[in-house]
Parts: structure tokens; sequence; C-alpha cells
């Protein structure tokens, strides 16, 4: 298959539903279209215009040929992915659930949106506002209202950041042009966080945290953060 691509489409903290969203859009796919090229044998064969939540995930890419992937997208994407997970909660317990930290429902910046970026820190459910626009962050569709889950759409639009009303869950105009966006964070406390030094990294490591308390505070990491310099 020949793609529309480049990889500097990619940006740091990019999630894997804003990357694939991308590929979608400049190739003009639904997600079974995706699926059929670059899934594993196992889910590229399977009939019927559903697809199943266990081959859309987004954390693990559990679904793919990462192989196939790699070559279209010229980055691992899976990698890509864990590399950013293990910055924003890579120091908490090894056994923590990653449901404990990251929110099923799709929240995101509307003018992120508009230049075609989504980031897993938009998705971390210690982060209430987007960290590059300092505005709130929103969980619905712009035109319908209706709120998606963070996996690969399950409808059968062809192109991306489409809604399964079939508008764009934000409106825009055309992508290319702004997919170089730079996203610079402005919150100084999850900058702070980002750049946890190895002791402080490790007393997270080490402390039990009951996490439905912490997530439901609005400054859980200012608290993380004067917990770790004590
Ligand atoms: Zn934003
Ligand atoms: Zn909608």
């Amino acid at each position: 298959m020949n793609v529309t691509w480049n990889p500097n489409w990619v940006r740091p903290f990019e999630s894997g539903w804003s990357i694939l969203e991308k590929f979608k859009y400049a190739n003009v796919l639904t997600s079974r279209d995706l699926l059929r090229e670059f899934g594993k044998n196992s889910v590229k064969n399977l009939k019927g215009t559903l697809i199943g939540r266990q081959h859309r995930g987004l954390l693990k890419y559990e679904g793919f040929n990462q192989e196939s992937l790699k070559e279209a997208l010229m980055i691992n994407i899976n990698e890509h992915t864990q590399k950013y997970l293990s910055l924003m909660i890579g120091m908490f317990p090894r056994k923590t659930k990653t449901s404990y930290l990251l929110r099923d429902n799709l929240n995101y910046c509307k003018i992120c949106i508009t230049v075609g970026y989504h980031s897993l820190i938009h998705q971390f459910k210690f982060i209430h506002q987007c960290p590059y626009h300092l505005c709130e962050l929103t969980d619905s569709c712009n035109n319908c209202g209706q709120t998606s889950y963070f996996e690969l759409s399950n409808h059968n639009k062809a192109g991306g950041f489409i809604c399964s009303c079939s508008n764009h869950i934000v409106d825009f105009e055309h992508y290319y042009i702004a997919w170089n966006f730079n996203p610079e964070i402005k919150n100084k406390i999850l900058e702070q966080w980002l750049n946890l030094d190895q002791t402080a990294a490790n007393k997270v490591q080490k402390t039990y945290f009951y996490f439905p308390g912490l997530t439901s505070k609005t400054n859980s990491l200012e608290f993380l953060l004067r917990f770790v310099a004590e």
C-alpha cells in the first residue's frame, strides 16, 4: 500500500489515537481499513463491520501487526507510546493498573485538535487542563455531544478525527500545514513531575497510593511533588 505520511507529523507525547487518526485522515481510511491493512493476521480476516474492543487498544496495540505498521508510519508507535507513558506514569509502582491513571474516555483540547494533535497527557487523570494551552479539557464531540473511548474508533466513516455522528469532533480547515505543532509544556507543576530525579522517582515507586482518592483531588501532582520533597 502506498501511503501519504511524514514521520515528522508525529510529535512529542502524541497519543496513538492522534497518530492513527492523522494517518486515517491523510489516507482517507476507516478503522476497519487500517486493521485490514496493518492488523495481525487474526484481526485482518475478521468478518463483519464491527471490530472487537480487544483489537482497538492504543496503549499496547494488540490488534496490529507492529512490523507492518512500523513500515507505514516510519516510527515504532508502540515504543513511542511506552517512552512517553514511562515519563508520565513510569514512576508509580509496577503493578499499578494504567486504568487508575489514564482516562477511559477520550479527553482532548479543542485548540490542539485543530492542529491535528492529541496528547497522552490529556488522558492523564491528574491533569484537567491542556498543558500547552492551559484551557479546560473536554470529553465530548463539539457537534453532537457524544463522548468516545480512548481507543481506535469503531465506526465506518473514512478519515480522521471523526465522531460516529459523521462530523469532525472539532471543526478544522485543512490539517497538513499545522501538523508540525510544537507542544511546549506551560504547566510548571507538570514539568517538574516529568523531570523527577531518581531519588524522588524511587520514593514514588515504593509507596502505596490510594488512586481513587488521589485522582479525585484537583491538585494531585502538587500533592505528590510535596510528598517526594519531604
Ligand atoms: Zn491544547
Ligand atoms: Zn459527534
